[in-house]
């Protein structure tokens, strides 16, 4: 393809297998010439995430679970012990108890709000602390959201205020960060069947909904996160920081069911 990212290098935290989001970016920065590194939640993922490394051209994998800040340093001394600096970072985690991704915002745990807020949220922020001491000359970092923290999606709950959270900490990131010239940005992706999804209530009825009720009238697929991401994460985006940029085949536009949707 083409060298867009050659001479560049980076870290993906959160690919689980490939129906990631995270192994949709990594492809296309891949195929641009990026050099990568990825991070895996606890050492069962170890024997999905090398694999996909591998197919990317990588042997750099490590264990990072980011609830745990003595582990994210662990994980960024690994880092450092082979490359000095990075240009990118692709945070694209997210966690609840799936018993509160189901029924009623109302009902959620005091223990279950904050270790959402924590997997999901703060660790963007514990993230790029460490991530900005390793991009001396600017870098850019990505995170994944959902419309669930615009507008009320049924059974998001908790994961809703999380990733409104997080959207608000890419903004109050980017003004800390610019004057570095490390930009922070969000891609809010449409619904998707991946693994974290699954654990969302009521899942197909969503991804449904969005297909007959978006304007391209279409779910949108890991390819086109990936080509997003490469883009927030090139220089192509070189002015752009603060964003939440929407990939969801433009449905965070529409006010209403669509004329010609059928029922579901
Ligand atoms: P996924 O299950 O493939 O990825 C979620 C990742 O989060 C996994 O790799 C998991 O190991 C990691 N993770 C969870 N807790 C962690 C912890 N404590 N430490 C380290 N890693 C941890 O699912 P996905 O849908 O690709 O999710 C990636 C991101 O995209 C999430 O932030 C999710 O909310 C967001 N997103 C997903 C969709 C969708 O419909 N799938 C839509 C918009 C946004």
């Amino acid at each position: 393809m083409s060298n867009l990212m050659a001479g560049k290098r980076g870290l993906i935290m959160g690919l689980a297998n490939d129906k990631s989001l995270a192994w949709g970016i990594a492809k296309q920065l891949a195929a641009h010439g990026a050099e990568l590194a990825f991070t895996y939640q606890g050492e069962a993922l170890a024997k999905r995430v090398k694999p996909l490394a591998e197919q990317l051209g990588s042997d750099f994998t490590f264990e990072c679970d980011v609830s745990e800040m003595s582990a994210l340093d662990r994980a960024f001394d690994t880092l450092k012990e082979r490359w000095d600096t990075i240009d990118f970072v692709v945070h694209a985690i997210g966690f609840s108890d799936k018993n509160e991704l189901r029924g009623k915002y109302v009902d959620t745990s005091l223990d279950n709000f904050l270790m959402t807020m924590n997997i999901s949220a703060y660790s963007l922020v514990a993230v790029a602390q460490r991530a900005a001491k390793m991009m001396p000359s600017g870098g850019s970092i990505v995170t994944l959201t959902y419309y669930g923290a615009e507008k009320v999606i049924p059974h998001y709950n908790v994961m809703g205020v999380a990733k409104a959270a997080l959207e608000t900490s890419v903004q109050y990131l980017a003004n800390d960060l610019g004057p570095q010239n490390i930009r922070v940005n969000a891609l809010s992706a449409g619904p998707i069947k991946t693994l974290a999804a699954s654990g969302i209530g009521d899942f197909r009825y969503i991804l449904k909904w969005n297909e007959l009720n978006s304007p391209l009238r279409r779910n949108v697929t890991i390819d086109d996160v990936g080509g997003s991401g490469l883009y927030l994460l090139s220089d192509l985006s070189s002015g752009v920081t603060g964003e939440t940029h929407h990939v969801d085949a433009g449905y965070h536009v529409v006010g209403m069911k669509q004329e010609d949707a059928p029922d579901i």
